[in-house]
């Protein structure tokens, strides 16, 4: 395919076109870096059909697929190796909560009857060696280029140029890389841009920082240290207990309490996973039916919690309970629905802190007073036992709220006075210094357009797609922007995507992107794109849908008001199923609602 003298299938361009150079591609480990030679300023004319960014679990599989399909394909990823989430999250405790038999690919039968997983609930590393058996069974590392970030995407008529930059370990100096694809796939993750909040004087902390979704490789060894854990979402539940056993003193800082469910994680017995082996089709199918593409053996209970009695309620919720992990709310069918049924579920969850949690204002700090499921729920291993540690304490942020950091640690305001910074005695009063020798972030991620936004791209007619979301982001099924042709998000907005398992959500998109384009070829079909019509309709139903939730009542990232300044809008789409069905509709109608050229 090289028209400039490349030896390779691809030809990477540097500098935007006209004026390019062209450069060939040398292999340094998985890495790809670039001799140069010149073409002299002659449009781009090698390209690829699939470029995609990001290689977690969805631009793995979305590279085998199009493979698959015969079309050549090259993935951008800004780490240095494969399994994104699992690459970047190294933190202690990190896991998954939906169980591994279900979180994982389901594409290939030999895959998932050869691999072995330890636990219910893996953890991170089996998780990453998990992700690197799938990319060396697949040979997926050929057409990866690691430490490569994409910063922009430029539509010119035909197809997208790719500009990224990249980073060789062994030199000091990065490489722009560019390169021209007729399709593009953003795989950049839901959860993949770290939300790292600004506090005054943050700089002036001497100890080390860190946050949880970019964890040392080499992991952390905080024995004899004071730590800080700020945030108690996922991340931070998870990672707490075991800081606590490792520090000499951990202090946690909670601005909202979260509701947490035991995960009653275990050794998987050989039985059950050949039990699972010998219907795995069928495990999947009956999970890809319910709402969160999950749980398909433990349906969600045919009862409203209002609907039963007292005795009633309080068994299925303990049975649920003592069953461990997200399916706890699945023990009613309208605990996201009914406020007064969520109500009498969080008053279970508030009973079961103070019964564990020994210190009563302790356990009153660390009891939710909102809805129930509103933000994610948590899953954890000895998460509220911890509090009963000598050695744990818990800053309430909203009595005490971080008023600076400091050489030495964080200050809190222990008094609602209205003497602020008055200096000397007044803040020594009102004011309290935690010391402490690291901090670690726990404080989650620009979710669902963060990675995106943070990409440069310019659509048809100049459109940036920054301008384009502005006001929260506007889809077509979660697929596909207005303005912006031959570009697929996938678990992109609008898809109910963080609302489920999410392989199954990728699996479930890379198929449908892998067949659109195939589609296409069959069709002779040049660009799709969606129409501005079906894209306003279909932000209206996300709205409709969402809006007959209890998702809308706090605060979330699912709402995106954890980051200062992002639009609030309820982002996913509830209910995988039906979710499902429109797509494939939608396919089978010659791609509905699109405009195809
Ligand atoms: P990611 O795994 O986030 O991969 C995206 C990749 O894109 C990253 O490697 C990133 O470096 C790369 N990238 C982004 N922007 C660029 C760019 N401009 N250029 C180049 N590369 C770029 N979901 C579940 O369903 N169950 C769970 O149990 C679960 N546990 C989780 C635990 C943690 C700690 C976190 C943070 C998330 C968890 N999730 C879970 C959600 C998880 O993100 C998804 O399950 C899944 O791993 C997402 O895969 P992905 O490929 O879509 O995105
Ligand atoms: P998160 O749920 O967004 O939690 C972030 C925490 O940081 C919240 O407690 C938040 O408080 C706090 N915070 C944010 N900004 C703050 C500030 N300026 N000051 C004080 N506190 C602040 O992030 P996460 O824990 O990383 O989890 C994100 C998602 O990733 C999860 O919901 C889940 O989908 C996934 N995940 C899954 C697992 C798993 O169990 N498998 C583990 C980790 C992550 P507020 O609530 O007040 O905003």
């Amino acid at each position: 395919m090289s028209r400039c003298g490349a030896d390779w299938f691809m030809v990477l361009l540097i500098a935007r076109w006209p004026t390019f150079s062209c450069f060939t591609v040398v292999r340094v480990g998985n890495n790809v870096r670039m001799g140069a030679t010149s073409n002299g300023g002659a449009p781009p004319t090698s390209e690829i059909d699939v470029a995609i960014v990001g290689a977690g679990f969805a631009g793995m599989y979305m590279l085998h697929r199009a493979r698959q399909a015969g079309f050549t394909a090259r993935v951008f990823e800004r780490g240095g190796g494969v399994g994104g989430t699992w690459y970047w999250n190294r933190y202690p405790g990190a896991r998954c909560d939906v169980p591994s038999l279900e979180y994982s690919y389901q594409f290939s039968d030999e895959l998932q009857q050869e691999w072995e997983w330890s636990e219910k609930y893996a953890t991170q590393p089996e998780i990453l060696r998990y992700a690197d058996h799938v990319a060396d069974r697949f040979d997926l590392r050929r057409d990866i280029s690691f430490n490569t970030t994409v910063t922009s995407l430029e539509w010119n008529d035909d197809g997208w140029l790719v500009t990224a930059r990249s980073i060789d370990d062994n030199a000091p100096d990065h490489h722009d890389v560019a390169l021209t694809a007729r399709f593009v796939v953003l795989a950049t993750g839901c959860l993949s841009s770290a939300n790292v909040p600004r506090f005054p004087d943050d700089h002036l902390f001497g100890g080390r920082t860190y946050h949880t979704g970019a964890w040392p490789h080499d992991g952390v060894d905080f024995a004899g240290q004071r730590v800080a854990v700020i945030g108690t979402g996922s991340s931070g539940i998870q990672s707490i207990p075991l800081i606590a056993k490792q520090a000499a003193h951990l202090t946690v800082l909670q601005r909202t309490p979260a509701y947490s469910i035991p995960a009653r994680n275990q050794q998987l017995s050989p039985e059950y996973v050949a039990d699972v082996k010998a219907n795995y089709g069928e495990f999947r199918r009956k999970n890809s039916l319910t709402r969160a593409a999950l749980g398909g053996d433990t349906p969600t209970g045919p009862h409203g919690a209002c609907e039963v009695n007292d005795d009633e309620r309080r068994s299925a919720l303990e049975a649920r309970w003592q069953k461990g992990g997200l399916l706890f709310l699945g023990a009613f069918n309208d605990a996201l629905t009914n406020s007064e049924s969520n109500r009498l579920i969080a008053d279970f969850v508030r009973d079961k802190i103070r019964s564990t949690v020994l210190d009563p204002d302790t356990a009153r700090k660390l009891s939710p007073d909102s809805i129930i499921g509103c933000k994610r729920l948590c899953v954890d291993t000895d998460y509220y036992e911890t509090f009963n540690r000598p050695n744990v304490s818990l800053v309430d942020l909203r009595e005490q709220p971080i008023e600076r950091f400091s050489e030495k640690g964080i200050v809190v305001r222990t008094s609602s006075s209205p003497c602020r910074d008055v200096g000397g005695s007044t803040e020594s009063r009102h004011m309290e210094e935690h010391e402490f020798d690291a901090i670690v972030f726990a404080t989650g991620f620009d979710a669902m357009t963060g990675a995106i936004s943070k990409i440069d791209i310019v659509g048809r007619n100049g459109l940036q797609l920054r301008d384009a979301w502005s006001a929260g982001p506007v889809n077509y099924l979660g697929l596909s922007v207005h303005g912006f042709p031959n570009l697929f998000t996938i678990t992109g907005p609008g898809s109910p995507s963080v609302l489920t398992n999410m392989i199954v959500s990728i699996q479930h998109h890379v198929d449908w992107i892998s067949d659109c384009i195939s589609w296409m070829n069959a069709n002779h079909a040049r660009t799709i794109e969606a129409d501005a019509d079906s894209q306003n309709h279909w932000v209206q139903h996300v709205n409709a849908v969402a809006g007959m939730t209890l998702y809308q009542s706090c605060s979330s990232w699912y709402l995106g008001t954890n980051v200062p300044g992002k639009p609030r809008v309820f982002m996913p789409l509830p209910g995988f199923p039906a979710y499902a069905q429109t797509c494939a509709d939608v396919a089978q109608n010659g791609y509905r609602g699109f405009h195809v050229s």
